[in-house]
Order: structure tokens, then sequence, then C-alpha cells
């Protein structure tokens, strides 16, 4: 069973909620770095407080920073029978760093599950998400801009997790069921 997985996929192709999905399925945590830096800003850390800077723009958080926050947590016992990365790695850096220090764990991830959608629909649904939860990441030039990023930085994995033999690619533009479906069936 594939148990070291990740999720890839551009803002609002709806990871968060297949992420949901794959890890009750498998019974694995998520490891998300979102998430991480998160409760950094609700312990109202000065780490939390840059990143909040950085977030607010849509623009990524240092490798450094996320590279320190990432080596500790995956030593955590919970991460031992496996997890699902969601939102990590973002760029290349990122995902040579994980490679290593999965390799220093003497492991290795077992796939990458890629939620292939139109960038351009993601922006609407982004918008009316916006105006739905009142993010203060979610304003249209903060939506385009981690577009941009995730462009640039972010979907260049796709290519490199492939290359490695590890991508499954799903159509992510059916509905919530109907991309869930599909990710199941190469899971079961
Ligand atoms: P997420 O919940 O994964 O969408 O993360 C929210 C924001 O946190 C992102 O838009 C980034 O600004 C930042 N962030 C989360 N994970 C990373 C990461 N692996 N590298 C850099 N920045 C990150």
């Amino acid at each position: 069973m594939k148990k070291r997985l990740l999720i890839l996929g551009a803002p609002g192709a709806g990871k968060g909620t297949q992420a949901r999905n794959i890890c009750e399925l498998l019974d694995i945590p998520t490891f998300s770095t979102g998430a991480m830096l998160r409760s950094q800003m609700k312990a109202g850390t000065e780490l939390g407080k840059k990143a909040k800077e950085l977030i607010d723009r849509g623009e990524l958080v240092p490798d450094s920073v996320i590279s320190s926050l990432v080596g500790a947590e995956l030593q955590s016992p919970r991460y031992r029978e496996g997890f699902l990365a969601d939102g990590y790695p973002r760029n290349l850096e990122q995902a040579h760093f994980l490679d290593q220090v999965l390799k220093n764990m003497g492991t290795h991830l077992d796939a990458v599950i890629n939620l292939d959608v139109e960038l351009e629909d993601v922006v609407g649904r982004l918008l009316k998400r916006a105006e739905i939860e009142n993010r203060s990441d979610d304003t249209e030039p903060v939506i385009r801009r981690r577009l941009q990023v995730y462009k640039e930085q972010t979907e260049p994995l796709v290519r490199y997790y492939r290359e490695a033999g590890l991508l499954i690619n799903i159509d992510g533009n059916g509905s919530i069921d109907q991309v869930w479906d599909s990710i199941a069936a190469q899971l079961r």
C-alpha cells in the first residue's frame, strides 16, 4: 500500500478536500506546512509574524524557514507509518530537501498525486471562496500572485516527479465526487 504521498495542484484545485479523503482512506495523517505556519501565526511567534506578511501578499515563505519546520516535524513518530504532504514541497529546492530528509530516515516517497485543473477556472473558484470566507490572502491581486508563484515555482514539480516515476495525474476539472473516484481508483 502506498503510504508516503504528496498532493500537488494549483491553489483552488480542491487539494484540501481531496487530501482529507485520501487520509481517511489510507488512515494516514496530513503533513501541511501551511497549517504549521498558521499555528506559528496564531501563537504570535516572530516566525509567524514574518510568515504572515509574506502569505498576505501571496508570496512563499523562504525555503530555509520551511526546511527547519519540516526537518523537525518529520521526525515525529506520528508520521512513521506514512503521511500525505499537502502544500509541501512548493519548489524544486524543497523537493530536493524532502528527498534528502526521507533518505536519511531510510525511506522515500511512494507516489505524488497531481490535481490537474485549468488555471483560469481556479481564479473564479478562489474569488468566490474569498467572498464567502473573507480571507485576507484571497483578494484578486493576491490570488493572481499566488497563481503566478504556483506556475513559476510549484508547477515544475509535476515534471520532476513524473521523471522520478512517481506521478499520478488526476483530471481535477470534474465535481468533487468525480475527482475523488479517480483518485480512489488509483490508490486502492
Ligand atoms: P497553504 O495552506 O498550503 O495554501 O499555505 C498558505 C500559505 O503559506 C502559502 O500561500 C504560502 O505563502 C505559505 N506556505 C505554505 N507552505 C509553504 C511552503 N512549503 N513553502 C513556502 N511557503 C509556504
